[in-house]
């Protein structure tokens, strides 16, 4: 059986993300969708553990509550910043409507 790393973080961002999109006051295109993952993900510990494709959803699981309740708050936050200063729009080449460090930013 092949394991790989995985960081379950990432994936507890990702399908609360899917579970907040519609209630969010902001744009649900992708790459905003993108910005306000990355945005919270930059924010949250990684949580990385050694797993195969079909133990994926057990493990995730096992995340507690607390740690649920901090995701969905980087992500509103993330949603008001994304809604804020969109940047599906910025044209290839231009300079972005608002710089990617404050989406990098820890703090
Ligand atoms: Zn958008």
């Amino acid at each position: 059986m092949e394991h790989f790393l995985r960081n379950l973080t990432e994936d507890i961002v990702v399908s609360q993300l899917d579970e907040m999109i519609n209630r969010l006051d902001c744009c649900k295109c992708d790459k905003c969708r993108l910005d306000i993952a990355s945005y919270a993900l930059n924010r949250l510990p990684a949580k990385y553990i050694a797993t195969t494709q079909g133990e994926l959803m057990s493990k995730i699981s096992i995340i507690d509550n607390d740690f649920r309740m901090r995701v969905a708050t980087e992500i509103t936050k993330g949603a008001a910043i994304v809604k804020k200063n969109p940047r599906h729009a910025a044209v290839p080449g231009s300079p972005l409507p608002y710089p990617i460090p404050d989406l990098l930013k820890t703090e």
